[in-house]
């Protein structure tokens, strides 16, 4: 009998099996992919390291995470500084000095602000994305940077959107041009499957295996089931589905050192049919004669696709708490796809060690765990 039988070698269930095994726990881990790692997966082509399910920066302001991961990796110096493409013009992104000397000829932050203050459209209350925007940079960095790519990646017109989907984008007035503001930043050597690989060593995986094929027996297997996948499916969405935005990926092999000088060319025009291109090898240097590129094609999401970016509206968010109300007692879950939460990873390994912590005090009242020293 397992103490915690964890559906999904994810983050969130790697990161509460380790936690829980290092503290004396019995845990098996089942996957239904053929691989571990979740979304994090990187796949090795010819040396480089691929983010097979789009681009993963570990970033965190938290020493506790960052310590934490780097038990299991050592992680490169990387900055994410991506470029955008509007109709053919590259600009510097997220918006800072660079971006508004390239766009209007401004070099101070002074001139910069003035200018600014100037595009701004005067919302008191911002109430959706699009007018958040328009009253942080004005219209034609909106049309430039905001409006085609994020009604691209959420197939809905920006008006629709909640101003938290794009408030984590830094503004800045500086020549700074990193994407984010955290303490801490890199990109685990070898790849995040090594880090996987390392983080699992010694606790057993099953993969290719879909819990729900056999749930019952599984169920049986196990004193506590922790769950990481999406919760319609555990129950059959006999109360529906929730909404989600899709994602297709084309990966490109291509003969040539380097193909475009950084890791993210975002496409921000509404017509170019990707959001962004990603070059593998720029995250962790490579000197080879080629490279890997991967378009990310945003797509509709019906029941059975992969799933990404969770729809958080109104009816998405009851849909959610309607089915937590019904898991059973013995249940946890955690991860993007069971809490229907748009996380970055270090928020996932956060909550892994958090739920790991509340299970250790209050298992240890119920039955003593086999401590390790
Ligand atoms: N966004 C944008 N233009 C860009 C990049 C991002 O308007 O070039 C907006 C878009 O609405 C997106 C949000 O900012 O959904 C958050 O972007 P982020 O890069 O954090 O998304 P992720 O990397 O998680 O896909």
């Amino acid at each position: 009998m397992y103490d915690y039988v964890i559906v999904g070698a994810g983050l969130f269930g790697s990161v509460f099996a380790r936690q829980m095994t290092d503290a004396g726990a019995k845990c098996l881990i089942i996957e239904k992919r053929n691989h571990i790692g979740g979304n994090c997966y990187s796949a090795n082509l010819g040396g480089i390291h691929v983010h097979r399910y789009g681009p993963h920066i570990f970033h965190t302001n938290d020493d506790a995470v960052w310590q934490y991961v780097n038990r299991f990796a050592r992680f490169s110096r990387f900055s994410y500084r991506p470029k955008v493409n509007f109709r053919g013009e590259l600009y510097s992104f997220p918006i800072n000095l660079n971006t508004l000397h390239q766009l209007w000829g401004v070099t101070t932050p002074q001139q910069a602000k003035e200018r600014l203050e100037a595009e701004r459209v005067k919302i008191e209350q911002p109430a959706n994305l699009e007018q958040w925007a328009l009253s942080q940079v004005g219209r034609e960095l909106y049309e430039t940077f905001v409006y085609g790519y994020t009604k691209k990646q959420w197939g809905r017109e920006p008006s629709e959107l909640p101003c938290s989907i794009i408030r984590r984008l830094p503004i800045r007035l500086t020549w700074n041009d990193d994407y984010f503001n955290d303490r801490y930043c890199g990109i685990p050597e070898g790849g995040y499957t090594k880090l996987f690989e390392s983080m699992l060593q010694g606790i057993p995986v099953e993969t290719e295996v879909d819990f729900l094929s056999d749930r019952c027996r599984f169920e049986s297997m196990g004193k506590s089931i922790v769950y990481t996948g999406p919760l319609d499916r555990l129950f059959d969405y006999e109360l529906g589905a929730s909404d989600w935005r899709g994602l297709r990926f084309k990966h490109q092999l291509i003969s040539q050192p380097d193909y475009q000088g950084v890791a993210a060319v975002n496409y921000t025009d509404a017509e170019t049919p990707y959001t962004r291109c990603i070059e593998h090898k720029h995250f962790e240097p490579l000197e080879c004669d080629h490279t890997v590129v991967t378009r990310e094609y945003p797509a509709d999401w019906s029941v059975g696709d992969e799933m990404y970016y969770p729809v958080n509206n109104d009816a998405g968010e009851a849909l959610q708490k309607r089915y937590a109300a019904k898991l059973p007692k013995n249940y946890l879950i955690g991860g993007r796809l069971a809490t229907y939460r748009y996380f970055d990873m270090h928020q996932v390994v956060a909550s892994a060690m958090h739920m790991a912590k509340q299970q250790i005090r209050s298992v240890e009242t119920i039955y003593p765990l086999r401590r390790v020293a």
